[in-house]
């Protein structure tokens, strides 16, 4: 790889906390087996959240790019890709997940410094992001299609073939395990993949990429364009090669990329925001309702699509619940996230940060701020917002519909459980839901009338890679993780094999 890799034979540069990288890294994108600049050779830069520091430059990728991207795709998934044999890709899965293993501690400290997050949560987003591709590894050779009982003396068949070509475009909160929950079902699929990281984030895949060749990947079959939405994502949509979008990302650009797929009628699947209620009922108990409210929304900065931002509190806890939840919220430590004792880190950019404080006043007129409320003083530099509680908000307040994807709770009390259920529902999202009581009739109660894809009881957050991802109404549609996510980058052929010797009689 063309980048100016750790100098050899010097010691590992100084993990200090706040030391701002000195050198500034030239990343290129991966098309066709080769790390490659923009055909503009026009880059763009990356920074560190925690020290505003440009830590890299990355090709501001075009529609040129994307074309040479699409068509190496192409003709990899023709030549070569379709012909192997689900052992081969899942064994070749199953190596990319050992070299994340291998690599955790470099990976995870790239994604903190690149993302802002805390290195313990980008260490288990490494674990993940390996367990995601052992995942799909196994899966590979999983994937058959069915004999049918057709009544005609035939025999039926549906069989299984990859969509070709997909083009995946995914957010910036965790680079690396969004990229795996994308390439992972779709090689094990037999797809071939031109993916656009975050312009925000674009480092922890091209530095995995650096390994793509050694576990036996063909060029062609992951291409990786880096550059903004518009510049390169817009025309990945659009590309006539590119036969299915998988999108994750905010609600308005996924209504963008349905549209301008439309089109071509190509296939797309959007993981979309969010604005996911966490429910609290007086019988749950109380110190793991108060952490579980707090880590629901809290985790990664609150730059999580499926967070609790929307806390319902039964009015019988309802001022104890507040109170424990703030006093505890005072507590979580923000800093950088190379500290190990940091809890929460700075938010990814500028932008994010400053969309999020936009909300803190929007929320300081609508309802009563309990904690936090604007940027940290201790942290004058970095893109830091401090964790802010929001109480007696409304359900209809434009802090409790619209995601902020930031480090903001609101608080919404509520009577009795036909009241909390209204409550969660009265959003146009439907990500995920989380309940806590210790009533299971009640909890299976609530769960089947939550419209969310995602529904946690006595718990939220942990994500299975076993199972569904994905949401109703605004939420965006389509399933990834699980079985389910393979479904994205499968088609359906019908086959009928006639065994009747003389089967047209009135002729
Ligand atoms: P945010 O505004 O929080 O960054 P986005 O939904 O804009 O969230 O970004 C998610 C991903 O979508 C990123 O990879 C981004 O580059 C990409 N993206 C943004 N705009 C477009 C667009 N018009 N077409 C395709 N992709 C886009
Ligand atoms: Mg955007």
């Amino acid at each position: 790889m063309a980048t100016t890799s750790k100098p050899k034979g010097r010691p590992a540069p100084s993990r200090a906390p706040t030391a701002p990288r000195a050198t500034v890294r030239r990343y290129q994108m991966f098309i066709n087996g080769k790390f490659i600049n923009a055909a503009s050779g026009k880059t763009f830069n990356v920074f560190d959240p925690a020290t505003e520091a440009i830590i890299a430059t990355c090709p501001a990728g075009g529609p040129a790019d994307v074309d040479r991207a699409a068509k190496a795709a192409k003709t990899a998934f023709y030549a070569v890709w379709r012909g192997t044999t689900a052992q081969d890709r899942g064994r070749l899965l199953f190596r990319l997940a050992e070299r994340v293993r291998a690599r955790r501690s470099e990976l995870a400290e790239l994604e903190t410094r690149n993302s802002g997050k805390p290195i313990i949560e980008a260490e288990y987003d490494m674990d993940d992001t390996a367990t995601c591709f052992e995942y799909y590894g196994g899966l590979a050779t999983k994937i058959n299609g069915d004999v049918l009982p057709v009544p005609a003396v035939a025999v039926a068949l549906a069989m299984r073939e990859p969509v070709g070509v997909a083009g995946q475009i995914i957010p910036w909160n965790y680079p690396l395990l969004m990229a795996a929950w994308k390439v992972g079902p779709a090689l094990a699929a037999g797809c071939t993949v031109v993916l656009k990281p975050a312009e925000q984030t674009p480092l922890s895949i091209l530095a995995l990429a650096e390994d793509f060749e050694a576990v036996g990947l063909p060029p062609g079959v992951v291409n990786i364009v880096t550059g903004d939405g518009p510049g390169a994502g817009a025309p990945l949509v659009t590309h006539p090669d590119v036969r299915k979008i998988a999108f994750t990302g905010s609600a308005d650009v996924g209504r963008l990329i349905m549209r301008s797929a439309a089109d071509q009628l190509k296939r797309v699947s959007l993981e979309l925001g969010g604005k996911s209620p966490n429910i609290f009922f007086s019988d749950a108990d109380f110190e793991n309702a108060v952490d579980g409210a707090l880590f629901g929304v809290f985790i990664n900065q609150g730059e999580v699509c499926s967070a609790g931002s929307r806390v319902l509190v039964q009015r019988d806890i309802y001022k104890r619940f507040v109170d424990a939840t703030v006093a505890k919220a005072k507590t979580i430590t923000v800093g950088n996230g190379m500290d190990r004792t940091t809890k929460m880190g700075p938010l990814v950019s500028a932008d994010q940060r400053d969309r999020v404080v936009s909300y803190l006043k929007i929320g300081a007129r609508e309802a009563k701020l309990a904690v936090g409320g604007g940027v940290p003083k201790a942290h004058p530099r970095g893109w830091y917002v401090e964790p802010t509680i929001f109480y007696d908000v409304d359900n209809s307040a434009r802090i409790a519909q619209e995601e902020i994807f930031g480090p903001v709770m609101s608080i919404i009390p509520f009577k009795d459980e036909a009241d909390a259920i209204r409550l969660a529902n009265a959003t146009p999202y439907g990500l995920a839901a989380a309940v806590w009581t210790r009533d299971i009739f009640r909890a299976f109660r609530v769960v089947r009338e939550l419209e969310a894809g995602i529904i946690w009881v006595n718990h939220m957050q942990p994500t299975m890679v076993e199972a569904p991802w994905g949401g109703y109404k605004a939420s965006g549609f389509g399933r990834e993780l699980g079985r389910w996510g393979v479904e994205e980058y499968l088609e359906t052929k019908q086959v009928f094999i006639n065994l009747d010797e003389k089967p047209i009689g009135w002729y």
